[in-house]
């Protein structure tokens, strides 16, 4: 396995940084997480574009050009020979000391990791997860904005802890208002007589497959509104879906122990999964 680091790509295990790196010692950087299917790059350009967005928005220039940094993307891929696979670029803020202020990191570090994948969830794409709403809750958008996908992820680990616990298959989180957020690595649609409700991204990663399935709803007629959902929405819904990178659509039919509907995926959310399955190339089970 090849690892691109700083402009070179080096065997996995010379693939170290300092533990002086700030990315290590406070949570400072930026990460994505990206899927490649049959040799092609899903979305490039948007994971891109976040990824830039997300350093800017913590005021940190990453040392490459958008253009460089989809290059050395599609060249770890082939360095590794790898046509169906995860790919996690992450730029951490640099080597500094114990301060935390950034400005003792001289540059950033650059780490592309890629390993072989397949769709996440297995069979439960055809019985739906379970879900189990946490008391954690999401990052308040006045505090660290969830829209940027930085290397603080305890508020999603402490979720998964949560959702772990009670034996669910994903955590949904509630945001600082008490609405509906999301998952711990997935977006959250709900639908209600046919209509599709998305929570809007003010408190929730903006999420790349979210986009996608919005464009393949609206495609197919389905109304999409992006507005505040609660418990009721969510408990009184025919259908529940989740999208993100690693789970693509993926059918929730129990939120803490309740039914969703009659328990099983619905229609709406299985044109969905299908969908996905269609512009990947993938069977969904993998
Ligand atoms: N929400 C969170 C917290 C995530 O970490 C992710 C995964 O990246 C998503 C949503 C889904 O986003 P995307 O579809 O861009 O992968």
């Amino acid at each position: 396995v090849l690892v691109y680091y700083n402009g070179d790509y080096v065997p996995k295990s010379e693939a170290t940084t300092s533990v002086y790196d700030h990315g290590f010692l406070y949570g400072d950087g930026v990460f994505e997480g990206i899927r490649a299917y049959n040799g092609r790059v899903f979305k490039l350009k948007e994971h891109v574009d976040r990824l830039f967005d997300s350093a800017k928005a913590i005021a940190m220039e990453i040392p490459l050009s958008r253009e460089e940094m989809s290059q050395a993307i599609l060249e770890t891929l082939r360095k590794n020979n790898l046509s169906d696979a995860y790919i996690r670029p992450i730029v951490s803020r640099g080597v500094g000391d114990l301060g935390l202020d950034p400005r003792k990191c001289k540059t950033p570090n650059i780490f592309i990791i890629t390993q072989e994948w397949g769709a996440m969830y297995g069979d439960l794409y055809e019985v739906g997860l379970k879900a189990v709403m946490v008391a954690t809750r999401r990052n308040a958008p006045d505090a660290l904005s969830p829209n940027i996908k930085s290397l603080n992820y305890l508020n999603n680990i402490l979720a998964k802890i949560e959702a772990n616990a009670k034996g669910g298959d994903e955590a949904i989180f509630l945001d600082s208002n008490g609405y509906i957020c999301e998952g711990s690595g997935d977006n959250i649609f709900i639908i209600k007589n046919g209509k599709v409700y998305t929570p809007p991204t003010i408190s929730n990663l903006k999420g790349i497959t979210r986009a996608t399935a919005i464009e393949l709803l609206v495609e197919r007629g389905y109304e999409v509104l992006e507005v505040n959902v609660g418990f009721f929405d969510l408990f009184t819904a025919d259908e529940v879906f989740v999208t993100g990178t690693a789970a693509e659509a993926a059918p929730i039919t129990k939120v803490d122990g309740r039914l969703i509907g009659d328990g099983k995926p619905g229609p709406i959310t299985g044109e969905m999964v299908k969908a996905f399955e269609e512009i990947t190339g993938t069977t969904g089970t993998a």
